[in-house]
């Protein structure tokens, strides 16, 4: 039986186990696919403090092999559900079940797409789910954002702060943001906002997105625009499906506090699948470091009553 085992190899999952495996706990960390989670797919990071510039590939890896080093064991396989036992948590797996004292739920996110084609080849190099993250490599040129929510209206505001100009394509009339977030888009000058409008086809020269072309819904016209960088702000899907029984979730995302305790105790959760406002790497792993060290606490305190 493991002191602690961590679903999701992630940012999160992985400094979890480095703080678990640095407290002298037995630790696994179970992967359904590479570790290393979203970040993985990022050319370049350039907001992860201490590092000027690194490609989120090599930084997963280098997350990786710290946590091996320090003698977390790494299973590859999808966790698929989480019980109760009397002494612990059972993990079940595709062909396998593991026993554990505690569990850390770091089972993150995934961006919701568009659906064009070429939309994955260009995921990096001219298409981004995150303004934050790839906003920088932007500066002076001309974008888009889709989406109507909060998020899609903030990153078109943050984006106009260095971008030369960002149009805002939504799908229909009337946006869900807030008021205010849509009043403060409004009123940015280098800030147009296209209603009705959907992107139907992305447009390619050598390779590197040039422009997209839109469908509006009402006047049935297409209409070109020439940018450098697409924004998807269209949504994120919580990877939290298989545990939604075991713990309380809202629209997916683990309930869970700054402690990343969930309603039950022993399981805790980390990273972008806990519900929070900010999702990054720094938060990600601050979660992942949280949860570590709240399970070795509830280890140790458990250890002291049965000494
Ligand atoms: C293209 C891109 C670029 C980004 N760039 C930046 C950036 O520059 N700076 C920044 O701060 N942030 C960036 N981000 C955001 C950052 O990557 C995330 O905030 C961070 O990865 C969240 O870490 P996490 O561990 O919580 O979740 P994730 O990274 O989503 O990892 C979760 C892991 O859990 C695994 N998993 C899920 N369910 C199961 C299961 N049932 N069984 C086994 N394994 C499971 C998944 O396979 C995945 O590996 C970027 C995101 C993307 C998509």
């Amino acid at each position: 039986m493991y002191d602690i085992l961590i679903i999701g190899g992630g940012p999160a999952g992985l400094t979890a186990a480095i703080y678990a495996a640095r407290a002298g706990k037995t630790v696994a960390v179970l992967e359904r696919e590479t570790p290393g989670g979203q970040i993985v797919s990022a050319p370049l990071v350039e907001n992860y403090p201490g590092i000027l510039s690194i490609s989120g590939a090599e930084l997963a890896q280098k997350m990786t092999e710290q946590a091996k080093l320090l003698g977390a064991e790494f299973l590859f396989t999808e966790a698929a559900g989480l019980s109760k036992t009397q002494d612990g948590f059972l993990v079940s797996c595709a062909d396998d079940a593991l026993e554990a004292k505690t569990v850390i739920l770091a089972t993150g996110a995934s961006h919701r797409k568009l659906g064009l084609s070429q939309e994955d080849t260009l995921t990096g190099c001219g298409i981004s789910y995150c303004a934050v993250c790839d906003g920088a490599f932007y500066e002076g040129a001309d974008v888009a954002v889709v989406g109507g929510g909060d998020t899609a209206l903030q990153d078109a505001l943050f984006l106009a702060n260095t971008c030369r100009s960002v149009t805002l394509i939504h799908r229909r009339d009337t946006f869900r943001a807030s008021a205010q977030l849509v009043r403060r888009a409004q009123a940015q000058e280098n800030i147009r906002i296209l209603r009705n409008c959907t992107v139907q086809k992305l447009l390619l020269s050598d390779d590197s997105l040039q422009g997209a072309e839109l469908l509006n819904s009402k006047t049935g016209e297409t209409e070109r625009i020439y940018i450098e960088g697409l924004f998807v702000a269209v949504g994120q899907m919580p990877q939290s499906a298989p545990f939604q029984d075991a713990v309380a979730t809202e629209n997916g995302y683990y309930l869970a506090g700054e402690d990343t305790k969930t309603c039950l105790p022993g399981i805790f959760a980390a990273g972008d699948g806990r519900k929070k406002q900010v999702r990054q790497l720094t938060t990600a792993v601050s979660d992942g470091a949280a949860a570590a060290l709240a399970a070795c606490r509830l280890l140790d305190a458990q250890q002291g009553i049965s000494e």
